[in-house]
């Protein structure tokens, strides 16, 4: 099965869903969050640079079902689109006035630092390495790692199986804290470890028998298995934590702490958008804003 077309086809009959049930209105945001009237920031800051200009430029992924997937009429749909669109709402700026820009794992912290974004929100996980380089608002959502294997494959229980079995392939992505974490567990990381741009790509593979597996974050690999139509399944416990930040300029402290104050404001679009999106996905669960870290 080619993930990127089952997921666009699965896209589809959404879109064509909703369009029904709105009169034909698929402009309709998931979270309804009322587009702030001309509101007003501390000059200099990047809330005020924004509101003024009028729009802002958003890095997310484009291939995963339930975060960030971009439909068969260009659009983009998820749970991480969707809290986009609630930061830009306060600010000012109405979902049209969004400029979306696709950004794999690998590329985050080049296009926050380059300035060719305002802020990344893409199942980005927060770490200390990550840290150096850019500014994490959140967490606003805590996932975990975790296998994806065929649904005939009783060989792979956990990433043990991998130390255990040398002969194993795992995929994941370049630039991935999942692609890092799962070496420790590999016999042979050359042979073992097959690394893509995107995960959509390890999908077809594992479809294609080319890998036995894909490792990344549960419920990333849960949109998958949503989208395989019984030819995935995920094994073992998740066995990292996994905590998702939006990724800002490096020490833009106040634009970090706006949009913490903005999530914790909106808790109720904030648990409509997970329903609408990740939430529509078996095996998830609706979860609770997690309390903020520091900005830093
Ligand atoms: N959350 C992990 C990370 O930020 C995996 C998901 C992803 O690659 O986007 O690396």
């Amino acid at each position: 099965m080619n993930f990127r077309r089952s997921a666009l086809v699965a896209t589809l009959s959404v879109v064509a869903l909703t369009a029904a049930a709105c009169g034909g209105d698929s402009e309709e945001t998931a979270t309804d969050v009322p587009v702030a009237d001309a509101p007003e920031f501390e000059e200099g800051t990047t809330m005020a640079e924004l509101a003024e200009a009028g729009s802002i430029t958003i890095g997310t992924k484009y291939d995963q079902p339930g975060f960030g997937l971009e439909t068969l009429d260009g659009e983009l749909e998820g749970f991480d689109v969707e809290i986009a669109k609630i930061i830009a709402a306060e600010l000012g700026i109405a979902e049209e006035d969004i400029q979306w820009e696709q950004t794999p794992s690998a590329v985050r912290e080049e296009v926050i630092e380059d300035g060719e974004v305002d802020m990344v929100v893409a199942t980005y996980t927060i770490n200390d390495e990550r840290a150096e380089r850019i500014t994490f608002a959140g967490p606003y959502y805590e996932a975990g790692q975790q296998i994806m294997v065929a649904a005939d494959n009783d060989e792979i229980t956990g990433p043990e199986s991998f130390t255990e079995n040398p002969e194993l392939k795992v995929c994941s992505v370049t630039g991935s804290t999942p692609a890092e974490q799962i070496k420790q567990y590999l016999a042979n990381e050359a042979d073992q470890l097959v690394l893509f741009d995107e995960y959509s790509q390890c999908a077809d593979s594992l479809s294609n028998g080319q890998v036995d597996a894909v490792t990344t974050d549960n419920v990333i690999l849960l949109g998958f298995v949503s989208e395989s139509d019984g030819e995935f399944k995920l094994v073992g416990e998740q066995f990292t934590e996994e905590p998702y930040g939006i990724g800002i300029e490096k020490g833009d402290v106040a634009f970090c702490e706006f949009i913490n104050e903005t999530l914790a404001a909106n808790e109720e679009a904030y648990v409509a958008a997970w329903e609408a999106t990740a939430g529509q996905i078996e095996g998830t669960q609706t979860p609770e804003l997690p309390e903020p870290a520091e900005c830093v």
